[in-house]
């Protein structure tokens, strides 16, 4: 007999909480339900088999069924355990971040595949060498806001709508770059060069990321007006933000 309740699907562990004596409660950010908590019985017992599948930023595919208001996890295996990036202390903030950011932006049960594509290929390659990661995270943080209703308009004033090749002004209230013939006001200037790295970072492939090389100066410029938009476009306002400036010190 198949039972229809129980749903397979990848998904990352974002978030746990032990639960009561021997179990634990796991936030999964998964590709087939969203964002969803399910409880995993016995998994603090030493013997548990879902020991090691229920640690933070672990990737697999997983079989979970809906009770009342919990989800409860019957199986799984993993895919990638990312186990590594707990080693490191920037790419340990930085996979935080993303989970943060996954746990603050979404609601529950909200199907967002693209934003699921994003959040496992930003895992992997913050999992390698040889790339920014602040880029990364900025590209990150940018889908995100895009995947989630708070897209930045760049190719067009974010007011009237008219086509504009670039711009030195981002209004943080329209979410986008102003004409010289509309008022600039509730926003930031920044430098061409920032405004075109913006649309850059928004533009490229996520994987394509290590031919991008910008200078200290754009960096902050973007990182300025995206933790602005990040902090002020959900609910609650992501902490490992703070971590974030205390390691890049
Ligand atoms: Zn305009």
């Amino acid at each position: 007999m198949v039972d229809l309740s129980i749903v397979e699907t990848k998904a990352v562990i974002i978030k746990t909480q032990d639960f009561k004596e021997n179990d634990k409660l796991v936030w999964f950010y998964t590709e087939k339900l969203g964002k969803i908590t399910a409880i995993v019985r016995g998994a603090k017992k030493s013997k548990s088999k879902f020991l090691a599948l229920t640690l933070p930023l672990c990737y697999g595919e997983y079989m979970v069924y809906k009770g009342k208001s919990l989800y409860t996890l019957q199986e799984g295996k993993i895919i990638q355990s990312f186990q590594g990036l707990l080693n490191d202390l920037h790419k340990l903030t930085y996979s935080s971040y993303l989970c943060e950011l996954i746990d603050i932006a979404c609601t529950d049960n909200e199907i967002n595949m693209e934003l699921f594509k994003t959040l496992i290929t930003t895992l992997y390659l913050l999992n390698t060498d040889a790339l920014d990661y602040e880029l990364l995270i900025r590209a990150f943080e940018l889908r995100l806001l895009k995947t989630t209703g708070y897209n930045l308009t760049l190719n067009n004033c974010s007011v009237c709508r008219k086509k504009i090749s670039s711009s030195n002004y981002i209004s943080l209230s329209h979410y986008g770059g102003i004409c010289d013939e509309c008022p600039k006001e509730h926003g930031v200037f920044i430098s061409k060069g920032a405004y075109n790295a913006l649309r850059f970072l928004m533009n490229m492939d996520i994987d394509k990321l290590y031919r991008l090389n910008l200078n200290h100066e754009i960096k902050s410029e973007i990182e300025k007006v995206i933790t602005f938009l990040v902090s002020n476009s959900y609910a609650k306002k992501p902490k490992s933000l703070e971590m974030l400036k205390f390691i890049k010190e």
